[in-house]
């Protein structure tokens, strides 16, 4: 049987790990830190095969190394050569199979330039997407090399995975980004559920993740440009009426970086 569980790395980072637990494969995602992943692996006995990397930040390779030269592990990430100690590189529309499972790759820039994502199709019936930096819980990664366009397409391009598709990123952002969130659509009712269930799990120590791509729509005001009342917030914040859905995108997530 195959189980996915997170490990918390840094402040607030996710290393997700996937692992058979007959055969004690196990593959993780973003190894920010190595430390805390042998930690796991030795808890749980599982011997690491596969490392998969979705971009070049350091909090999501600089485990790398360590785990690599210990374990022996195949290590899979994005065509950037200045990431050090990848075996595959990967372009959008691989496709892998590791673990049993098949991996299609999505190129997802914005967030950085190098930005990967993997989605399982089907994995355990439900389609999985593991995508680091970019889709987050209630928002979405900061424009650090890529343009506003850029990360908008890269986001719509998740938006459209199938509604069921749980959602694995990188951080534990949530409650931050719902009140955020909140700020630009006060009455959707959706949001405010979410933001009582997600603060209860908070509560209890739990993670908010994953989550789901149904979730995301009805609730990350990234993928809500199309909201009135979102679009109406954008434009009483910029000062500027008639905004187009890419305006209002471009001045969110400016907006979000000094919420
Ligand atoms: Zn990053």
């Amino acid at each position: 049987m195959l189980t996915i569980e997170a490990i918390p790395a840094f402040d607030d980072n996710y290393i997700w790990c996937l692992y058979h637990s007959v055969s004690k494969q196990a593959l993780v995602v973003d190894p920010g830190e190595a430390l805390p992943v042998m930690d796991f692996l030795e808890q749980h006995q599982l011997q690491l095969s596969h490392i998969l990397i979705t971009h070049h930040h350091y909090d999501h390779v600089n485990g790398l190394a360590l785990l690599k030269s210990h374990y022996h592990a195949q290590v899979y990430g994005p065509h950037n050569p200045n990431i050090d100690g990848i075996d595959h590189y990967l372009n959008a529309g691989d496709q892998l199979q590791l673990l049993g499972l098949s991996f299609e790759i999505l190129a997802v820039p914005g967030h950085t330039l190098d930005h990967i994502a993997y989605f399982c199709p089907e994995l355990a019936q439900q389609p999985r997407l593991f995508c680091g930096d970019t889709l987050f819980a209630g928002g979405c990664g900061r424009i650090f090399e890529g343009d506003a366009a850029m990360l908008q397409n890269s986001l719509a391009q998740l938006a459209a995975l199938p509604p069921a598709t749980l959602v694995y990123c990188a951080h534990e952002y949530t409650m931050a980004n719902l009140a955020f969130a909140k700020a630009l659509e006060p009455n959707n009712p959706q949001l405010l559920a979410r933001i009582a269930s997600d603060s209860s799990k908070r509560q209890a120590g739990l993670p908010t993740l994953p989550s789901t791509i149904a979730t995301e729509l009805a609730s990350n005001p990234f993928l809500r440009c199309h909201s009135p009342e979102l679009r109406q917030s954008a434009q009483q914040h910029s000062g500027h009426n008639e905004l187009s859905e890419a305006e209002t995108f471009a001045v969110i997530r400016e907006w979000k970086n000094h919420f």
